[in-house]
């Protein structure tokens, strides 16, 4: 019993293992498929979220699977997909490649393709890029092909060529940049630098690797570098700009423009400085250049009137030692100079001039030339006239030194007006304006000489004033006189003309010259209405002359007040018509000075007044500088020998030789000769032995009222022709 008791326990403990065992294997089947279908359904959640395409090929290439993302990211169904001939959307350029690479893993069941890429058309026409890893399942019966796991990376394949462009674009523009460009740390140490900064700065690009910015700039730039470096730095600014100085090998100083910009990483961290150089040397040189010849006369290189006038303006400000001196200097006779010689003996004259004048003055007084022949000094701290009388005079005997011109030496002499700072109201203008005046006042007395404004000059005001009224009442009033003064033919040894020579009846001075009295009415423009009454009355008394039998001519005085009236021809004119004068009887005067002045408009003027028929003189010829090519061209008839050289014909050497080449000069441009101021019977002779065809001068006749010669009708003198040897007061008897 026992044993069968034990046996059927024993057999139902069997069973009851052999029901656990079924139990738990069934379990663990059911467990298992479980598992199975939730991998399953896991598998096919993540191929139906993927973003990557999932796809399985057989061996001939054809589409068996595609996961959904194929269709999103291909624009095609999976129906379509697994319908398409094998490799039909992939580009023609990258089939090969695609054939290539599944061929390879297709011969090797479970290998894995190395990535590869390759383009398919979407749906929309475009291409997309895919990266793709090809692994070969078909050992696994449950895939049984070869599985293409890609992505889609069309977007960052453009991202990195356009990163690659761009670099590319950054590498060439640093390399081939015309400026210099470098890239440093933020502690200035050079990593990267473009030829153009190698070669300005006169060294090989690698051996600008390493080394800081700061060691390469100018000494003096280093501090402001290094400020902004600091500033650029902490964020303080985000970039700069600044003129600065680099030092080349050769130890020359490089001006460049510089631009630095600080590059930070994403997080904001400095990373790098980029720096873009460019030479400026040469620009900078030409802006020093163009502002030097703004103030400075091209010629001379002296300051011009701009810089003078600033610097006279700041001496005035600082005016506390002393005063403030300018000297207007005008050289006497430029302009004959420049039209006789040619300009660039003018211009060689102004250089010298303007050296001796620089080395005359006190290193820091100012000498600029204000234009033309008009240069002004500036002397500070200038304690009063006198001394200011003393650089004017050194001025002067350093101007006055013989000049070297290609064509020989020439004496050259200058007039300075000198206005001194003291006064209440004082300003540049004034200042310049009073010297101005002052020097017009050296050159009316005579030229070659200096004149101080402050007393000078009000003196002069007054005394111009005061004639100019007293001319213009002498008009009124009939002061003024004409007087006659022969002129003798040395061919017939006959009077043939007088000299009409104004002179002024002063109801208290008696009989004023004209020397004293022409000036002034040049000055104040009267002298053309006393002109034009001194030539009336003088055409009617010839014509009187004339008219009793005795034809001479005469001679008038032109001023070149009156040639510079566009109305003198027909007032000359006027009085030939109003006189009944024969024009062929009168000769006008113009002194050689007076023509050269203005040469150009002098040569039309004398053509208008020789159509009127009338006889053109050159006066005191000898005492201006003609230019020879001018004087051709003027349609003079004779030259009239100043009488300063007739002086000393025959004594001194070198009038004589003037008075001889006057009238040889004469003769061959085929005019006519007379001597002025002849006084002695030797002159007489002397100029007869020249061939000089008329003289007048004491000798043969002082100027004297016109009735000394025959108050109407025939002049008594012109009777009887006159002995060489005869004293003048018999002339007339
Ligand atoms: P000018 O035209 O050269 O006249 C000659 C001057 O020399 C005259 O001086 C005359 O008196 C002077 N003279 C003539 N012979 C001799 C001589 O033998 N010895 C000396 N020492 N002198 C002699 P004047 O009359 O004093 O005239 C001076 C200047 O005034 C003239 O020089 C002329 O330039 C100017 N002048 C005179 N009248 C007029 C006029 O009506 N109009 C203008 N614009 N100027 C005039
Ligand atoms: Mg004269
Ligand atoms: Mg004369």
């Amino acid at each position: 019993m026992a044993c069968i008791l034990g046996a059927a326990v024993g057999a139902a403990v069997a069973c009851l293992l052999l029901w656990r065992q079924e139990r738990s294997a069934r379990r663990a089947v059911s467990d298992a498929t479980a598992a199975v279908r939730r991998s399953e359904a896991r598998l096919q959640a993540l191929v139906r979220n993927s973003h990557d395409v999932i796809a399985i090929f057989d061996r001939d290439g054809r589409c068996v699977f595609a996961s959904p993302s194929a269709e999103r990211g291909l624009g095609r169904s999976v129906e379509r997909l697994l319908a398409s001939p094998p490799f039909d959307f992939v580009h023609v350029e990258d089939r090969p490649a695609v054939l290539h690479t599944f061929t390879a893993i297709c011969n090797r069941p479970g290998s894995v393709s190395p990535p590869f890429e390759f383009r398919v058309m979407h749906e929309d026409g475009t291409w997309h890029t895919l990266e793709a890893v090809g692994t070969n399942l078909t050992d696994d019966p449950a895939v049984d092909g070869i599985v293409l796991n890609a992505r889609d990376v069309t977007e960052r394949r453009w991202a990195e060529a356009e990163l690659r462009e761009a670099q590319e674009r950054f590498r060439s523009a640093f390399e081939h940049a015309p400026i210099g460009m470098a890239l440093a740390g933020i502690d200035g140490e050079l990593f990267r630098v473009n030829r153009a900064l190698a070669q300005m700065l006169g060294r090989a690009e690698d051996q600008l690797l390493g080394v800081s910015i700061l060691d390469l700039t100018h000494p003096e730039d280093q501090a402001t570098i290094r400020t902004h470096l600091d500033r650029l730095v902490t964020g303080e600014i985000p970039s700069y700009q600044v003129e600065q100085r680099y030092i080349h090998t050769d130890g020359r100083e490089v001006w460049t423009a510089l631009s630095a910009s600080l590059v930070r990483d994403p997080g904001g961290t400095p990373m790098y400085v980029v720096h873009q150089i460019e030479d400026v040397t040469a620009r900078r040189r030409d802006g020093e250049r163009l502002a030097h010849q703004a103030i400075h006369d091209p010629l001379t290189g002296l300051p011009n009137r701009l810089l003078f006038v600033d610097r006279l303006r700041r001496a005035l400000a600082e005016d506390t030692h002393g005063h403030t001196a300018v000297l207007f200097l005008d050289l006497d006779h430029f302009k004959v100079i420049n039209d006789s010689l040619g300009h660039s003996a003018g211009d060689r004259l102004l250089v010298t001039i303007a050296d001796r004048l620089r080395n005359a003055v006190r290193p820091n007084d100012t000498v600029a030339r204000f234009g033309g022949d008009e240069f002004t000094v500036l002397c500070r701290g200038v304690p009063d006239e006198r001394v200011a009388a003393e650089i004017a005079k050194r001025i002067a005997s350093a101007v006055a030194k013989p000049v070297q011109l290609v064509d020989g030496e020439i004496y050259v002499t200058i007039s300075v007006g000198i206005a001194l700072s003291g006064g209440e109201m004082e300003t540049t203008e004034t200042l310049l304006r009073n010297a101005d005046a002052a020097m017009y006042g050296a050159k009316e007395n005579g030229r070659a000489r200096f004149q101080i404004y402050a007393a000078a000059n009000r003196d002069h005001a007054v005394t111009q004033l005061r004639t100019g009224n007293e001319l213009r009442r002498a008009l009124e009033q009939h002061e003024l006189r004409v007087f006659y003064q022969p002129i003798l033919s040395l061919a017939s040894n006959r009077i043939s003309g007088f000299e009409a020579l104004v002179r002024w009846e002063h109801p208290e001075r008696g009989l004023v010259p004209p020397d004293q009295f022409i000036p002034q009415a040049e000055e104040t423009g009267l002298i053309v209405p006393i002109g034009a009454w001194v030539l009336e009355h003088a055409c009617r008394q010839a014509a009187e002359w004339h008219v009793g039998g005795a034809p001479v001519s005469i001679s008038i005085n032109l001023s070149p007040r009156q040639l510079a009236e566009a109305t003198l021809p027909a007032t000359v004119a006027g009085a030939l018509e109003r006189t009944g004068i024969d024009p062929d009887r009168v000769w006008l005067e113009i002194t050689e000075t007076t023509l050269m002045r203005d040469a150009e408009s002098t040569v039309s003027m004398l053509h208008k007044l020789r159509d009127l028929g009338v006889h053109l003189a050159v006066d005191d010829f000898g005492t201006g500088h003609s230019s020879m090519t001018y004087l051709k061209r003027f349609p003079v008839d004779s030259l009239k020998v100043d009488r300063s050289f007739v002086d000393g014909l025959g004594r001194e050497p070198e009038a004589t030789a003037i008075c001889t080449a006057v009238v040889n000069l004469a003769h061959a441009l085929g005019l006519g000769a007379v001597a002025e101021g002849v006084e002695t019977p030797g002159q007489l002779e002397a100029l007869r032995g020249l061939g000089c065809e008329y003289a007048q001068g004491y000798l043969f006749g002082k100027p004297a009222p016109a009735d000394r010669y025959g108050l109407s009708g025939r002049p008594r003198a012109i009777e009887a022709p006159v002995p060489p040897a005869l004293p003048a007061a018999q002339v007339g008897r």
